[in-house]
């Protein structure tokens, strides 16, 4: 895992060089889209609880803004490199292309583990990146939102920081925020509905929407996996393992794991291990526990990977048996992988495109910020779902007009719309 963000960062600039090259583009023009536009790098020096001090580098890489203000998440996770911030962002460029709403690419980290920190020192921590990156963003110029291990809270102490040294509101200088703090409706369950959106357009497209259930199997179990869940549960599929950074569980292929019971045993036992016994009699025909390198192998119709990335390799591709594969996470399969995996007849629904419902809705609460004017709840998931159906709409044309697969597809899209600006 310690390299990955190098992987990440190699495979996503190794996209758009391809892309360019395929669609014509002039060297200098694909150099402008792969390198990021400014890198900040800090050091954070954060006083522990116990007078000790602690200094850790933060990141924010703006990698594009062409098309509108730099947006991406920041997280918090002790495997964040200069390498991988740099990969995030450059997706998020594409990513906003493909979403075709008015905003560039950008990313920020702490390399930190954030469960080995107390509550007074994630505040400060936050508070310490917001004081860093304060000169470097604003509404117009870089908004920030959470990603892995950061959430609202952690987005309104930021904006609370950001505030003070500005000495003005500004509440869409940072989007994720809770709904009393200025957040839209639906922007937690966001990017896993709008991942459930796209997959259903992909199954209509390939005539398996009136196949119920198709089984799936879900790598990770937080904010997205979580709403993808219980969406695709809405919608009659049949969940047969969910997993976490502990270990995952599977109801087998007869079974179905249902996402609130679950999430809500998750809750009381601190992992999911064991949680197959919810809502039914607990024996191991009923389900058991599995690794997350057994739930990526197992024979569903669709896998989502939605923890971490570049989980699927060239280590384990060939033992891949989903027909789909819905990358909500950013980069999980690495470029090899997806080669072999798209020769094979894998359909992969891209992250560029499957998780766009978080950065879509980031941009409603943006708007809504702006005009100091909230919509209802139903009026954002209608916005949502217009903006994801339209995005895979282009990105699916353009992979049967061109014969290409949806990933190769969404980049063409993707920059087709940022050298439009140039
Ligand atoms: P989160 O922190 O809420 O949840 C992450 C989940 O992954 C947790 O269940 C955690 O236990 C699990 N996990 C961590 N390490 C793991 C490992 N090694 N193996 C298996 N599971 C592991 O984060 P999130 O917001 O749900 O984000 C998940 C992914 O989706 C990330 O790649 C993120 O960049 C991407 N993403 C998030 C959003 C968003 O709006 N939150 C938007 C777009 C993309």
């Amino acid at each position: 895992m310690v390299n990955s963000g190098k992987e990440m960062l190699s495979s996503a600039q190794q996209l758009i060089s391809q892309t360019g090259k395929r669609m014509g583009l002039e060297q200098e023009l694909i150099n402008r889209l792969v390198l990021p536009e400014r890198i900040i790098e800090f050091a954070l020096p954060l006083e522990k609880d116990d007078g000790r001090l602690e200094v850790l580098i933060g990141y924010r890489s703006q990698h594009n803004n062409l098309r509108g203000p730099y947006k991406g998440g920041i997280r918090f996770h002790q495997n964040v490199t200069r390498e991988e911030v740099q990969a995030l962002s450059l997706l998020m460029t594409i990513k906003t292309a493909v979403a075709n709403i008015p905003m560039g690419g950008g990313k920020g980290g702490i390399a930190v583990d954030p469960k080995s920190l107390s509550k007074a020192e994630l505040r400060k921590l936050s508070k310490l990146y917001a004081q860093k990156l304060a000169p470097f963003m604003g509404q117009d110029i870089d908004i920030p939102a959470p990603d892995v291990n950061t959430n609202p809270q952690i987005m309104q102490w930021m904006l609370e920081e950001y505030e003070a040294i500005k000495g003005k509101k500004e509440p869409s200088a940072f989007t994720g925020k809770a709904v009393e703090h200025g957040g839209s409706l639906g922007r937690e369950e966001a990017t896993g509905y709008g991942g459930v959106i796209a997959l259903e357009e992909l199954l209509s497209r390939l005539q398996l929407d009136k196949q119920r259930p198709l089984t799936i199997a879900i790598q990770g179990f937080g904010n997205v996996g979580y709403f993808f869940s219980e969406a695709a549960y809405s919608k009659g599929h049949q969940i047969v393992a969910i997993s976490d950074s502990k270990g995952g569980i599977t109801a087998h292929e007869t079974g179905n794991l249902e996402p609130k019971l679950v999430i809500d045993c998750k809750k009381e036992q601190g992992s999911i291990a064991g949680c197959y016994c919810v809502g039914g009699l607990c024996d191991s025909s009923n389900g058991e526990n599995i690794t997350n390198e057994q739930l990526l192998e197992l024979p569903v119709d669709i896998l989502v990977p939605a923890a971490l990335e570049t989980v699927i390799t060239s280590k384990n591709m060939q033992n891949i048996k989903a027909k789909i594969i819905v990358e909500m996470a950013n980069g999980p399969i690495t470029e090899e992988a997806r080669e072999y995996l798209t020769h094979k007849g894998v359909y992969i629904l891209p992250d560029v495109l499957a998780n766009a419902g978080g950065v879509i809705v980031s941009y409603l609460e943006w708007v809504q910020g702006k005009q100091g004017y909230w919509w209802s709840k139903k009026e954002v998931i209608a916005r949502l779902e217009e903006i994801m159906k339209s995005a895979f709409s282009d990105v699916w044309t353009r992979s049967a007009e061109k014969d290409i697969d949806l990933k190769s597809a969404a980049f063409e899209v993707a920059l087709q719309r940022l050298t439009a600006q140039l």
